[in-house]
């Protein structure tokens, strides 16, 4: 078992490249929520800071909307289509409670080093600022890109206007759309979600995480790609803001869009039992000094702990993993270069 889903993780892209092992999976599609901590993911809403005024304006309003007497109970209450579809189709990975552990193997626990990591499958010290800066290393998209059959069949799709530079668009051909980059699409969808992103009230000083996930979904109903990046990016900012109840409220909706993206997934010939799906993030943030959980970043202790989700018609559903494992952020991608 201890070797039985890395190649989820590692040798997936591969394998849908090269045709390995035959897999059934054609296309891929990765979904991250930036900073989303592991705690939520696999206990639900926090009590302390739920209970805590600093962090939580309505108290009464979180405890109706995510609050259950069991660990169970509540996690589902905040991600339903994690604690349904996925731990009944798929597998959970970042359980601390069982040494399930998965953490960045960069030592910075902060955004650009973390999707660097994802998509490289290397951490690298020359890759530690947000800044924009055109990444030099080769990521999987670029990759998976240039081989046939597969060029301008992947597209990314980003909140934060960093990612044009993280996976080098540039260089790399992906097409990357970012914050408010125009939707130069000829569809009605199109049009109108890239007219109503420019008038939104940007309240994270970027678009809303979900002109993102509508302008992936049309793109994808629309463009038929082979491999679909999208980024949320609320999460983080909320939690910088050190507002717990809207953090909890974007980790709902990004959850919700998830569900959605598969049930348009399944509702499509190419895609339809055909496509496997990767959830996960970018970093931690901190929990053993509990107000750090709006904080990340080398200082916070416990940053570095993330966690992965996954659907694949190539692996055998596992639900939440229980095992007693260390996996790293570097090995989603990492054989691809095999
Ligand atoms: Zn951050």
């Amino acid at each position: 078992m201890k070797y039985l889903y890395l190649p989820i993780i590692s040798l997936l892209i591969s394998a849908v490249v090269f045709a390995q092992k035959k897999p059934v999976t054609e296309n891929v599609i990765i979904v991250t929520l930036d900073g989303m901590r592991w705690h939520e993911v696999f206990k639900g809403v926090d009590p302390a800071l739920m209970n805590d005024s600093v962090f939580t304006r309505d108290k009464e309003e979180m405890k109706n909307n995510f609050w259950a007497e069991t660990v169970e109970e509540r996690r589902k209450k905040l991600f339903p289509f994690l604690w349904s579809t996925v731990e009944t189709k798929g597998s959970l990975f970042g359980n601390r409670k069982y040494n399930n552990n998965v953490d960045n193997a960069n030592p910075y626990w902060f955004s650009y080093p973390g999707y660097n990591e994802i998509f490289t499958g290397y951490p690298d010290t020359a890759v530690n600022s947000n800044d924009k800066i055109l990444n030099k290393n080769e990521n999987v998209l670029e990759f998976i890109n240039k081989q046939k059959g597969f060029t301008g069949k992947v597209a990314a799709f980003s909140t934060w206007d960093v990612f044009p530079y993280i996976l080098n668009a540039k260089r790399s051909g992906v097409y990357v759309n970012a914050d408010v980059d125009s939707l130069h699409f000829n569809t009605p969808e199109l049009k109108l979600i890239n007219d109503m992103q420019f008038l939104t009230t940007r309240p994270i000083g970027v678009r809303p995480d979900v002109f993102t996930y509508f302008a992936a979904r049309e793109y994808l109903k629309k463009y038929k790609p082979k491999v679909l990046y999208i980024a949320f990016d609320e999460t983080d900012d909320f939690a910088h803001a050190g507002m717990y109840d809207q953090y909890l409220k974007s980790a709902h909706a990004e959850d919700a869009m998830i569900a959605d993206l598969w049930k348009t997934v399944q509702s499509i010939n190419q895609y339809k039992d055909k496509s496997t799906l990767i959830i996960t993030c970018d970093h931690g943030r901190g929990d053993k000094i509990k107000a750090n959980w709006q904080h990340h970043g080398e200082k916070i202790e416990d940053a570095h702990e993330i966690w992965m989700a996954v659907i694949s018609p190539d692996v055998k559903p596992g639900g939440e993993q229980k095992e007693d494992i260390q996996l790293y952020q570097k090995q989603f991608a990492c054989c691809f270069k095999k």
